[in-house]
Protein backbone atom coordinates (compact mmCIF):
# COMPACT_ATOMS: atom_id res chain seq x y z
CA UNK A 1 0.00 0.00 0.00
CA UNK A 2 1.34 3.77 -0.83
CA UNK A 3 2.07 5.89 2.11
CA UNK A 4 3.51 8.43 0.90
CA UNK A 5 0.43 10.71 2.19
CA UNK A 6 1.62 10.16 5.22
CA UNK A 7 4.47 13.03 7.01
CA UNK A 8 6.47 12.51 10.11
CA UNK A 9 6.85 15.65 11.57
CA UNK A 10 9.33 16.12 14.53
CA UNK A 11 9.04 19.34 16.34
CA UNK A 12 12.49 20.94 17.57
CA UNK A 13 14.46 17.75 17.91
CA UNK A 14 17.15 18.68 19.64
CA UNK A 15 19.81 15.94 18.84
CA UNK A 16 21.03 14.67 15.55
CA UNK A 17 20.95 11.15 16.85
CA UNK A 18 17.12 10.97 17.26
CA UNK A 19 16.95 12.16 13.68
CA UNK A 20 19.09 9.90 11.86
CA UNK A 21 17.03 7.33 13.88
CA UNK A 22 13.97 7.97 13.39
CA UNK A 23 14.30 8.32 9.53
CA UNK A 24 15.66 4.52 9.75
CA UNK A 25 12.19 3.75 11.69
CA UNK A 26 10.40 5.27 9.01
CA UNK A 27 11.87 3.67 6.14
CA UNK A 28 12.08 0.15 7.83
CA UNK A 29 7.86 0.96 8.00
CA UNK A 30 7.42 2.15 4.57
CA UNK A 31 7.24 5.83 5.71
CA UNK A 32 9.35 8.04 3.55
CA UNK A 33 7.92 11.86 4.25
CA UNK A 34 9.75 13.28 6.87
CA UNK A 35 9.34 16.90 7.98
CA UNK A 36 11.33 18.42 10.54
CA UNK A 37 10.68 21.71 12.39
CA UNK A 38 13.71 24.00 13.67
CA UNK A 39 16.18 20.97 14.31
CA UNK A 40 19.19 21.58 16.09
CA UNK A 41 22.10 20.22 13.15
CA UNK A 42 20.47 17.39 11.39
CA UNK A 43 22.65 16.93 8.90
CA UNK A 44 25.00 16.07 11.63
CA UNK A 45 27.65 13.04 11.26
CA UNK A 46 25.78 11.26 13.74
CA UNK A 47 22.21 11.48 12.63
CA UNK A 48 23.72 9.79 9.42
CA UNK A 49 25.33 7.21 11.63
CA UNK A 50 21.76 6.45 13.06
CA UNK A 51 19.96 6.54 10.20
CA UNK A 52 22.46 3.68 8.74
CA UNK A 53 20.96 3.59 5.58
CA UNK A 54 18.06 5.13 5.01
CA UNK A 55 20.20 8.15 4.49
CA UNK A 56 17.45 8.79 1.65
CA UNK A 57 15.13 9.45 4.38
CA UNK A 58 17.21 11.96 5.95
CA UNK A 59 18.62 13.58 2.60
CA UNK A 60 15.21 14.06 1.49
CA UNK A 61 13.74 15.55 5.07
CA UNK A 62 12.00 19.05 3.86
CA UNK A 63 12.81 21.80 7.15
CA UNK A 64 10.49 24.38 8.13
CA UNK A 65 10.28 27.26 10.33
CA UNK A 66 6.75 26.80 12.47
CA UNK A 67 4.85 23.95 12.88
CA UNK A 68 2.02 25.71 10.33
CA UNK A 69 4.17 25.76 7.55
CA UNK A 70 5.00 21.62 7.95
CA UNK A 71 1.35 20.85 8.35
CA UNK A 72 0.50 23.03 5.32
CA UNK A 73 -2.06 20.49 3.18
CA UNK A 74 -2.80 17.97 5.71
CA UNK A 75 -6.70 16.78 6.25
CA UNK A 76 -5.42 15.36 9.42
CA UNK A 77 -3.19 15.72 12.10
CA UNK A 78 -2.11 13.25 15.04
CA UNK A 79 0.17 14.42 17.47
CA UNK A 80 1.78 12.21 20.31
CA UNK A 81 2.00 12.98 23.74
CA UNK A 82 4.25 10.84 26.27
CA UNK A 83 1.25 11.86 28.95
CA UNK A 84 -2.52 11.14 28.26
CA UNK A 85 -4.00 14.41 27.65
CA UNK A 86 -7.47 12.84 26.73
CA UNK A 87 -9.10 15.54 29.03
CA UNK A 88 -8.33 17.99 26.88
CA UNK A 89 -8.19 16.43 23.21
CA UNK A 90 -9.72 13.89 22.05
CA UNK A 91 -7.82 10.59 22.18
CA UNK A 92 -7.02 7.33 20.47
CA UNK A 93 -5.03 4.66 21.20
CA UNK A 94 -1.59 3.93 18.87
CA UNK A 95 -3.62 1.38 16.33
CA UNK A 96 -6.97 3.08 16.14
CA UNK A 97 -4.51 5.98 15.47
CA UNK A 98 -2.64 4.25 12.61
CA UNK A 99 -5.53 2.50 11.26
CA UNK A 100 -7.36 6.46 11.14
CA UNK A 101 -4.13 7.56 9.58
CA UNK A 102 -4.16 4.79 6.89
CA UNK A 103 -7.78 5.40 6.00
CA UNK A 104 -7.81 8.93 5.77
CA UNK A 105 -4.10 9.27 3.16
CA UNK A 106 -6.24 7.11 0.97
CA UNK A 107 -8.09 10.70 0.29
CA UNK A 108 -5.30 13.02 0.99
CA UNK A 109 -2.12 14.64 3.03
CA UNK A 110 -2.17 13.10 6.50
CA UNK A 111 0.41 14.13 9.33
CA UNK A 112 1.51 12.57 12.55
CA UNK A 113 3.55 14.54 14.92
CA UNK A 114 6.15 14.51 17.15
CA UNK A 115 7.06 16.91 20.50
CA UNK A 116 10.94 17.58 21.59
CA UNK A 117 13.14 15.70 23.31
CA UNK A 118 12.71 17.43 26.72
CA UNK A 119 9.54 19.65 26.44
CA UNK A 120 7.30 17.15 24.10
CA UNK A 121 4.49 18.83 22.45
CA UNK A 122 3.34 22.41 24.01
CA UNK A 123 -0.31 23.09 23.94
CA UNK A 124 -0.02 25.27 21.37
CA UNK A 125 1.15 23.00 19.43
CA UNK A 126 -1.41 20.09 20.12
CA UNK A 127 -3.97 22.81 19.41
CA UNK A 128 -3.62 21.91 15.55
CA UNK A 129 -3.96 18.46 15.98
CA UNK A 130 -7.32 16.84 15.45
CA UNK A 131 -6.52 13.77 17.97
CA UNK A 132 -3.01 12.74 20.59
CA UNK A 133 -2.00 9.34 20.95
CA UNK A 134 -0.20 8.54 23.90
CA UNK A 135 1.81 4.76 23.31
CA UNK A 136 0.61 3.21 26.90
CA UNK A 137 3.78 2.65 28.61
CA UNK A 138 4.44 2.16 32.67
CA UNK A 139 2.76 5.34 34.21
CA UNK A 140 6.17 5.63 36.44
CA UNK A 141 8.32 5.84 33.18
CA UNK A 142 6.40 6.71 30.38
CA UNK A 143 8.43 8.80 28.24
CA UNK A 144 9.71 6.69 25.42
CA UNK A 145 12.84 8.05 23.47
CA UNK A 146 11.48 10.60 20.87
CA UNK A 147 13.37 8.01 17.96
CA UNK A 148 11.60 4.70 19.46
CA UNK A 149 8.17 6.62 20.09
CA UNK A 150 8.67 6.93 16.00
CA UNK A 151 9.32 3.53 15.81
CA UNK A 152 6.17 1.95 17.30
CA UNK A 153 4.23 4.78 15.64
CA UNK A 154 5.63 3.52 12.21
CA UNK A 155 5.17 -0.13 13.10
CA UNK A 156 1.75 0.65 14.07
CA UNK A 157 0.80 2.11 10.83
CA UNK A 158 2.86 -0.25 8.58
CA UNK A 159 0.36 -3.08 10.44
CA UNK A 160 -2.38 -1.19 9.92
CA UNK A 161 -1.55 -0.94 5.97
CA UNK A 162 -0.72 -4.39 5.32
CA UNK A 163 -4.51 -5.64 7.05
CA UNK A 164 -6.53 -2.48 5.27
CA UNK A 165 -9.48 -3.22 3.83
CA UNK A 166 -11.33 0.20 1.88
CA UNK A 167 -14.50 1.11 3.05
CA UNK A 168 -17.31 0.24 0.77
CA UNK A 169 -17.68 3.72 -0.42
CA UNK A 170 -14.25 5.47 -0.84
CA UNK A 171 -15.87 8.78 0.84
CA UNK A 172 -15.16 9.49 4.22
CA UNK A 173 -18.25 9.61 6.79
CA UNK A 174 -16.99 12.55 7.88
CA UNK A 175 -17.52 14.11 4.76
CA UNK A 176 -20.52 14.25 2.30
CA UNK A 177 -19.87 13.41 -1.42
CA UNK A 178 -18.59 15.75 -3.64
CA UNK A 179 -17.02 17.67 -0.76
CA UNK A 180 -13.24 17.24 0.49
CA UNK A 181 -12.56 17.99 4.52
CA UNK A 182 -10.93 21.36 4.81
CA UNK A 183 -7.37 21.47 5.15
CA UNK A 184 -5.21 22.76 7.88
CA UNK A 185 -4.39 26.18 6.23
CA UNK A 186 -8.40 26.18 5.34
CA UNK A 187 -8.93 25.38 9.37
CA UNK A 188 -6.05 28.00 10.39
CA UNK A 189 -7.58 30.84 8.39
CA UNK A 190 -10.74 30.22 9.83
CA UNK A 191 -9.38 30.55 12.85
CA UNK A 192 -7.67 33.34 12.49
CA UNK A 193 -11.09 35.33 11.00
CA UNK A 194 -12.99 34.19 13.87
CA UNK A 195 -11.09 35.19 16.42
CA UNK A 196 -10.75 38.67 14.63
CA UNK A 197 -14.66 38.86 14.53
CA UNK A 198 -14.68 37.58 18.39
CA UNK A 199 -12.70 40.44 19.38
CA UNK A 200 -14.62 43.04 17.24
CA UNK A 201 -17.87 42.18 18.39
CA UNK A 202 -15.98 42.12 22.24
CA UNK A 203 -17.06 38.99 23.06
CA UNK A 204 -13.27 37.87 23.58
CA UNK A 205 -10.67 39.77 25.30
CA UNK A 206 -7.81 39.86 23.32
CA UNK A 207 -5.54 40.06 26.19
CA UNK A 208 -6.48 36.89 27.27
CA UNK A 209 -7.94 35.15 23.78
CA UNK A 210 -6.36 31.38 24.03
CA UNK A 211 -8.87 29.38 26.14
CA UNK A 212 -11.73 30.29 24.57
CA UNK A 213 -9.93 30.27 20.78
CA UNK A 214 -8.71 26.52 22.66
CA UNK A 215 -12.22 25.23 22.98
CA UNK A 216 -13.29 26.26 19.75
CA UNK A 217 -10.86 24.96 17.90
CA UNK A 218 -11.30 21.77 19.79
CA UNK A 219 -15.15 22.03 18.59
CA UNK A 220 -14.39 22.43 15.10
CA UNK A 221 -11.32 20.09 15.12
CA UNK A 222 -13.52 17.42 16.38
CA UNK A 223 -16.49 17.90 13.29
CA UNK A 224 -13.77 17.69 10.80
CA UNK A 225 -15.73 20.40 8.76
CA UNK A 226 -15.37 20.18 4.99
CA UNK A 227 -14.80 22.89 2.75
CA UNK A 228 -18.30 24.04 1.95
CA UNK A 229 -19.02 24.53 5.59
CA UNK A 230 -15.71 26.22 5.97
CA UNK A 231 -16.93 28.31 2.97
CA UNK A 232 -19.97 28.99 4.92
CA UNK A 233 -19.02 29.75 8.14
CA UNK A 234 -16.07 32.66 6.62
CA UNK A 235 -19.67 33.22 5.09
CA UNK A 236 -21.37 34.03 8.17
CA UNK A 237 -18.19 35.97 9.74
CA UNK A 238 -17.95 38.36 7.18
CA UNK A 239 -21.73 38.86 7.24
CA UNK A 240 -20.98 39.78 10.81
CA UNK A 241 -18.59 42.37 9.95
CA UNK A 242 -20.37 44.17 7.04
CA UNK A 243 -23.63 44.41 9.90
CA UNK A 244 -21.08 45.96 12.48
CA UNK A 245 -19.49 48.12 10.15
CA UNK A 246 -23.40 48.94 9.57
CA UNK A 247 -23.96 49.86 13.07
CA UNK A 248 -20.99 51.72 13.15
CA UNK A 249 -21.69 53.75 10.15
CA UNK A 250 -24.87 54.83 11.19
CA UNK A 251 -23.59 55.58 15.24
CA UNK A 252 -20.99 57.51 13.36
CA UNK A 253 -23.47 59.74 10.94
CA UNK A 254 -26.13 59.67 13.76
CA UNK A 255 -23.31 61.07 16.14
CA UNK A 256 -22.26 63.61 13.58
CA UNK A 257 -26.24 64.85 13.03
N1 LIG B 1 8.55 15.21 28.71
C1 LIG B 1 7.92 15.06 27.46
C2 LIG B 1 8.47 13.85 26.77
C3 LIG B 1 8.92 14.16 25.44
S1 LIG B 1 9.51 12.72 24.65
C4 LIG B 1 6.42 14.87 27.64
O1 LIG B 1 6.00 14.58 28.74
O2 LIG B 1 5.64 14.99 26.70
C5 LIG B 1 9.59 13.31 23.00
C6 LIG B 1 8.46 12.92 22.12
O3 LIG B 1 8.43 11.50 21.95
C7 LIG B 1 7.07 13.28 22.62
O4 LIG B 1 6.75 14.62 22.37
C8 LIG B 1 6.23 12.33 21.78
O5 LIG B 1 6.14 12.84 20.48
C9 LIG B 1 7.10 11.08 21.76
N2 LIG B 1 6.75 10.17 22.87
C10 LIG B 1 7.51 9.81 23.91
N3 LIG B 1 6.86 8.94 24.69
C11 LIG B 1 5.67 8.72 24.12
C12 LIG B 1 4.52 7.92 24.44
N4 LIG B 1 4.47 7.15 25.52
N5 LIG B 1 3.46 7.97 23.60
C13 LIG B 1 3.47 8.75 22.50
N6 LIG B 1 4.51 9.52 22.16
C14 LIG B 1 5.59 9.51 22.95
Amino acid sequence: MDLSNIRVVLVRPTHPGNVGAAARAMKNMGLRQYCLVSPSGFQHAEAHARAAGADDVLDGARVFASLEQALAGSRLVVGTSARPRSIVWPSLDPRAAAAKIVEESLQGEVALVFGAERTGLTNEQLDHCHYTVSIPADPEFSSLNLACAVQVMAYEIWCAASQFVPSVSPVSMESGPGTRLASSEELERFYAHLEEVLVQIRFLDPANPRKLMRRLMRLFNRSRPDDNEINILRGILTAVQQSQRGIFDKTRRESQN
